[in-house]
């Protein structure tokens, strides 16, 4: 299992960045995304994107985002511009996960996480040691994580599914050829 967790949310302002975590999670191959109980509304975008553009992905609030992390039962990574770079890390995250089956699960942050996270993290993952953005940073690692397999991904119980096209935009009921 791949699950992301979103540490931090503040109403308003973080909603977009919140829904964007959940949509990137789910887009690039992850199962599940966690997030903090009060960004119910990124929940629901979430959810309803799953509804009509397939899945399986499952998305959950929690009252204890560090408790997730410390009750993690597998290897934590925390996407940190003060980390290790991801190029260097990379093969042994794989490894951890794809040979030993240890269930994973990524955190990202919104304003500064707690210096608890930073020592709970299996490991502190920069992608690049520049500022950016936990959604840049989720979709890169993921890519990396599943070195582009995630592309190929075949959605379940989607209604609509885009045809993809070199002009325009086609979207037609799953079903359809
Ligand atoms: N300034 C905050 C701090 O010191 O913890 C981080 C704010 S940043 C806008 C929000 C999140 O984006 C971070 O918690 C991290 O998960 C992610 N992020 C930003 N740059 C990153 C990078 N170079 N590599 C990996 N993750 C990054």
């Amino acid at each position: 299992e791949v699950a992301v967790l979103r540490l931090g949310h503040r109403p308003g302002r973080d909603e977009r960045m919140t829904t964007h975590v959940g949509l990137t999670a789910r887009a690039l191959g992850a199962d599940r995304v966690l997030l903090p109980d009060n960004a119910g509304q990124s929940l629901e975008t979430v959810a309803d994107i799953t509804e009509r553009f397939g899945g399986p992905f499952a998305v959950e609030l929690t009252d204890s985002t560090q408790g997730v992390v410390r009750g993690w039962e597998g290897k934590v990574v925390h996407l940190t511009m003060y980390g290790e770079r991801v190029q260097d890390v990379e093969d042994a995250v794989r490894r951890a996960h794809h040979e030993d089956g240890d269930p994973l699960l990524i955190v990202v942050g919104a304003e500064k996480v707690p210096f608890d996270v930073y020592e709970e993290a299996d490991w502190n993952v920069g992608v690049t040691n520049q500022p950016h953005s936990e959604v840049a940073g989720l979709a890169v690692f993921l890519d990396r994580l599943f070195e582009g397999r995630e592309l190929e991904r075949e959605w379940e119980g989607a209604d609509r599914r885009v045809v993809p096209m070199e002009t325009g935009k086609r979207v037609v009921s799953a079903d359809e050829e």
